[in-house]
């Protein structure tokens, strides 16, 4: 059997990821390989297909055993026999595996590394019996000091060539920089390493930063619209996580918490159910995740800021791993950094120390981005990437800028005369003049008291944060926190440095959508299909089919074995055993509807791939036009273009402008009256209050619809 003809009779999959086909064929010819993917890229394939093809057992190394249960269920499913062996199984249950791996009844076994090394129970001599075929180190940046997330048990993998020299090994990890990669082969003791590094953008996830004030209502916004969907927020200390999870079921939420600290029955069971998506949210430390391949998280919330890049991205990238648009979102306050810097000193070694404080440093820049978040982020894996992506917060954001020197003057200087003593509230008080009592009497005397009277106080504040995050001045102090200068104050005070502020942001509506026109009421049955195969065979829903696989098939309507399997995820185990089960209700709905099978549409089999980027301009704009005028909604338009509805929606808004659509398509008369009043009264620069004056009852496409109509009217009279 080929790689490729393996792939599909037992993974369902046609078509190889990133560098999947070179690793494996690496692997197979007997070579040891280093292996860089992002989190979600694919890296257990590399080495659960070479398992399936080589003679003899495959030992997999993971650092978390109580997660290795859901990778060996999804091999049982797709009929690739797999176990494990961990601390908690009883001498009988050992014993009986021992003797399957003994008949090589067994093709993959995972552990952790101290159950192969460590004194008691050391495996590594029974198993070297054994006809071992490939050794797989998942994690592998555990081993070394330089990664994020050292672990001391991995260093016990430097003898694994000692006991089998001529036994290729692939070592995996999502997160690696030079240094890291460098220690994990030494380390290792790799022989010629291919190493691979595939390409870390996540082209589904868009990224958002936003400014922490009030972090769970901020919060409660988000999740509104995500009611139904399944999401990761973290939080950085296990109380938080706890209290958040229990504020979130007060609101309606299903929520539970997860942190180390909790028993291992109450972990368990919470991991379990949010993973069989019995409860929809996880509030977590970062405890939680390794490991954890559910593929239908819509959303990671850091409520936090973590601690470096590395294990930001790799806590992101459990968003979206079945291919479909997804949502990270940090909640950032400079305070959070100072929090951290305390744990990024690592005692009595300050080398370490250093470099922590290096990571943490660029986690900081990170937040403060004012350009395109993914690029930043691929920079930091050495990747290169255009200027912007067109799918985080900054690119989707359109910023008017203007000239604010003469403003941020102002507030240096009265930060320079208040001595640096005071916090932005004082500060704000004492440059808008204010005749209170709390403001000092020497300080009303001063030139600068009353200088800023002409700004509301929520601008100022606005000010005061933006010139924080562009450096001009820096938060000190926990409790009570004081503004300071920083070294750069000095060149806009002597007038050598220009400051621009953000006048106005139109934040574009955002929300998860489907890339497919699927039938909505066939995959809720579908769903349910699944839910009932899941609790029959005792596993997590997504180990049987992912939420992609049930919307390909909401979408195509298979009729039969054979057009079910060209449906991406369907390989001849699971073929056979859910096939029919899954056809039923497609076969009854498509009666009920008078519907046809629209496989021939999905001609070839493909991965679904993640819109272009960058298209931009009339030619692109006109496209849409035109499918428009052919009869097909917003989502068709989008779903056809592999677009967002959002740049949809943008495009077709310009043709309400130039009058080639007309406004009534997207909105009624009598809303439009309304709209059109709300805009005259409070502007359009900015969506959200607009929104937020007419009411639920109104949604953003309406709005946008009626004041491009707006801007067709001004430009014809
Ligand atoms: P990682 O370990 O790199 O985080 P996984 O190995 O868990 O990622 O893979 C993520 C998801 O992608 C899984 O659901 C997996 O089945 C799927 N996947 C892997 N390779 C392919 C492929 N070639 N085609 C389609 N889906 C794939
Ligand atoms: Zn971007």
């Amino acid at each position: 059997m080929t790689p490729i003809q393996a792939l599909q009779k037992y993974f369902g999959y046609s078509e190889f990821r990133h560098q999947q086909a070179a690793i494996i064929q690496h692997v197979l010819d007997n070579k040891d390989v280093l292996a860089l993917m992002p989190t979600g890229g694919g890296k257990s394939l590399c080495y659960q297909l070479p398992a399936v093809l080589l003679d003899g057992l495959t030992i997999v190394i993971s650092p978390l055993i109580a997660l290795m249960k859901d990778q060996v269920d999804a091999l049982n499913v797709n009929g690739i026999p797999a176990a494990f062996l961990n601390s908690a199984q009883n001498p009988d249950e050992q014993s009986r595996l021992m003797g399957r791996l003994k008949n090589n009844e067994i093709k993959l076994l995972y552990l952790a590394p101290e159950r192969l090394f460590g004194s008691e129970n050391k495996l590594v001599e029974f198993l070297k019996s054994l006809p071992v075929a490939l050794i797989a180190i998942d994690e592998a940046h555990c081993i070394s000091h330089w990664g994020h997330d050292f672990r001391p048990e991995y260093l016990m993998l430097a003898g694994l060539k000692d006991y089998f020299p001529n036994i290729p090994v692939i070592a995996l990890t999502a997160t690696a920089d030079k240094l890291t990669q460098k220690d994990i082969l030494e380390k290792l003791n790799l022989k010629n390493p291919a190493i691979f590094i595939s390409s870390f953008n996540r082209e589904n996830i868009t990224y958002t930063v936003s400014p922490k004030r009030d972090s769970f209502n901020q919060l409660l916004d988000f999740l509104e619209e995500r009611k139904d969907e399944s999401g990761i927020i973290y939080c950085l200390s296990r109380k938080s996580t706890e209290s958040l999870a229990a504020n979130l079921k007060e609101e309606g939420f299903s929520a539970e918490a997860y942190h180390a600290g909790l028993d291992n029955i109450t972990k368990a069971r919470n991991q379990e159910a949010f993973l069989r998506d019995d409860v929809k949210i996880i509030v977590a430390t970062i405890a939680f995740g390794m490991g954890i391949n559910k593929s239908n998280v819509r959303y990671v919330v850091h409520m936090d800021m973590p601690k470096n890049i590395e294990g930001y991205y790799q806590e992101t990238g459990r968003a979206g791993r079945d291919g479909l648009a997804s949502d990270a979102i940090l909640f950032y306050s400079p305070g959070d950094a100072m929090k951290l810097k305390g744990f990024a000193m690592v005692d009595d070694n300050p080398e370490q120390s250093k470099i922590m404080l290096k990571k943490l440093d660029d986690m900081v820049r990170y937040c403060q981005l004012q350009t395109c978040r993914r690029q930043f982020l691929l920079k930091y894996f050495d990747e290169e990437s255009p200027e912007t992506c067109g799918s985080c917060d900054v690119c989707l954001t359109e910023f008017k800028r203007f000239d604010g020197t003469l403003i941020a003057q102002k507030a240096l200087s009265a930060v320079y005369r208040l001595k640096e003593r005071f916090g932005s509230t004082y500060v704000i008080d004492f440059l808008r003049g204010s005749k209170s009592e709390k403001i000092r009497e020497e300080h009303k005397q001063l030139k600068t008291y009353g200088v800023g009277a002409d700004i509301s106080k929520p601008d100022w504040q606005r000010y005061l944060r933006e010139l924080t995050t562009m450096g001009y001045l820096q938060v000190d102090g926990g409790e009570y926190p004081v503004l300071k200068l920083t070294t750069q104050s000095e060149a806009v005070l002597k007038g050598s440095q220009t400051v621009e502020f953000i006048e106005s942001e139109i934040v574009e509506e955002k929300h998860s959508f489907a890339n497919l026109p699927f039938e909505t009421e066939l995959l809720n049955e579908l769903k349910s299909v699944r839910r009932d195969i899941a609790i029959n065979e005792n596993v997590p829903a997504y180990v049987i089919q992912s939420d992609a696989t049930l919307m390909e098939i909401a979408t195509y309507l298979p009729q039969s074995l054979d057009e079910l399997r060209m449906i991406s995820g369907f390989g001849d185990i699971k073929l056979a055993r859910y096939g029919r089960e899954f056809l039923a209700p497609v076969k009854s709905f498509c009666e009920r509807k008078g519907l046809n099978s629209k496989i021939a549409q999905k001609k070839q089999k493909r991965e679904r791939k993640a819109k272009p980027r960058g298209e931009k301009g009339n030619d692109s704009r006109k496209e849409s036009l035109e499918l428009y005028r052919s009869g097909k909604t917003i989502a068709e338009v989008a779903a056809l273009r592999d677009l967002s509805p959002i740049t949809i929606e943008g495009h077709l808004t310009y043709f309400i402008q130039t009058g080639e659509i007309d406004v009534s398509n997207f909105v009624s008369r009598e809303k439009l009256i309304k709209i059109q009043d709300a805009v005259e009264g409070y502007g359009d620069e900015k969506l959200s209050p607009l929104k937020e004056i007419l009411g639920d009852n109104y949604s953003y496409t309406e709005i946008k619809a009626t004041i491009s109509w707006m801007k067709g009217q001004m430009e014809a009279s």
